[in-house]
């Protein structure tokens, strides 16, 4: 008889891409523990990713823990090898105190950290996201890497941005200063599409739910890079296994930025009569712009009007042998899913 794969901590398995790193990981045969806050979240939990095609369910068990309390923590990762940290609370939207979303964050970071630390788990694979690496940049032609750190105090910095860079800068920060043997390797994803789970729809999908829902009356002049879920879940797992993954941060993307109106005209090529709300206009930048001093949520798209970021993820590629699928796939897969779930306007 073979021996169990070894035990990985998922936090957040309530979550999107949580809950496909889970599916990933008991296909691979990996016993998985997972963290809600409540456990009383556990049967829905349970049922959304059967529903996704989970196998090997029995191996999967849950603990309650909140990223702002210590309490459950040493629990959840006790008798892991690897975590996957991948909660971390995902407002892209507009918040009245931004300590909500930050806080949180960064000191759920470090808790997890020490917890690992503590129970002797061998590494931990931090969810961040290129929103630490490349906000906060006046318009630039640079190609962001890994190198690269998003500036707090520059245009167009959410307090989303802030939350993922503080967080994953205390991470490194913990493992410089108090990390021991214990490893770390960080993910940073670009906007993540991708079949949906249960009916939350995370901030990216939201995108082609409104799109297909006709609840925009076209599309900003804005450029978004676009990765696949499954393969943000993947670039986990081989984050996690790969020895050469120890110490380093890795983007994710599966090409460079499209603009939003090429997400229009791919659901509306692929997708015919059912894409009948989808808008074909564009919506000219000082629309935009007037309309920010009136609503909230589109005063961090201002900075970014007609700018496209430019990224790589060869590091990806090349250090773990990451091979992500088209763009248009991670789009179609996300509209698929929600019209098979009615989550769209038919
Ligand atoms: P999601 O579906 O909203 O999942 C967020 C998860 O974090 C949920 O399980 C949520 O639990 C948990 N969480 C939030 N606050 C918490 C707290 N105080 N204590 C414990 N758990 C808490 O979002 P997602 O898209 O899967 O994002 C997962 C990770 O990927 C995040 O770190 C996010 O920053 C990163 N990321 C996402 C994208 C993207 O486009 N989706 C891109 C780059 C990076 P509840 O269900 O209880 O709220």
């Amino acid at each position: 008889m073979t021996a169990p794969l070894p035990r990985v901590l998922v936090t957040g398995g309530s979550g999107f891409i949580a809950g496909h790193c889970i599916l990933q990981l008991l296909a691979e045969g990996y016993q998985v523990r997972t963290t809600v806050r409540s456990l009383a979240r556990e049967s829905a939990v349970r049922s959304v990713l059967s529903d996704a095609g989970m196998v090997n369910g029995a191996a999967l068990s849950f603990v309650a823990a909140d990223l702002t309390s210590d309490s459950g923590w040493p629990d959840a990762v006790a008798g892991c090898d690897y975590v996957l940290h991948v909660a971390s609370p995902v407002h892209v939207e507009h918040v009245e105190n931004e300590d909500d979303v930050i806080v949180p964050a960064v000191q759920g970071s470090v808790r997890v950290l020490r917890a690992a630390h503590d129970a002797g788990v061998k590494r931990v694979v931090l969810t961040s996201a290129f929103h630490a690496v490349a906000y906060g940049y006046a318009r630039t032609d640079h190609q962001f890497t890994e190198e690269d750190w998003s500036v707090l105090d520059g245009p167009g910095v959410t307090a989303y941005t802030k939350s993922k860079t503080l967080a994953e800068r205390a991470a490194w920060d913990f493992i410089g200063n108090e990390g021991g043997s214990l490893e770390l390797a960080t993910i940073l994803p670009v906007a993540v599409m991708g079949p949906v789970m249960g009916t939350q729809i995370s901030g990216s999908n939201n995108i082609i739910q409104r799109s297909l829902n006709g609840a925009m009356p076209g599309y900003p002049h804005l450029w978004i890079p676009i990765v696949d879920v499954r393969d943000v879940a993947k670039a986990h797992l081989l984050a996690m296994t790969t020895p050469e993954a120890a110490g380093q941060r890795f983007i994710v993307s599966s090409g460079p930025a499209i603009e939003m109106k090429a997400i229009g005209v791919i659901l509306k090529t692929a997708l015919g009569a059912r894409a009948k709300h989808v808008p074909s206009r564009s919506i000219p930048n000082g629309i935009v712009r007037i309309g920010s001093r009136f609503n909230k949520e589109l005063r961090p798209f201002v900075a970014d009007l007609g700018f496209a970021r430019k990224m790589t993820s060869e590091k990806a590629r090349r250090v773990l042998g990451w091979q992500p699928r088209d763009p248009e796939e991670a789009i179609l897969a996300t509209a698929d899913s929600l019209i098979r779930k009615d989550l769209v306007k038919a």
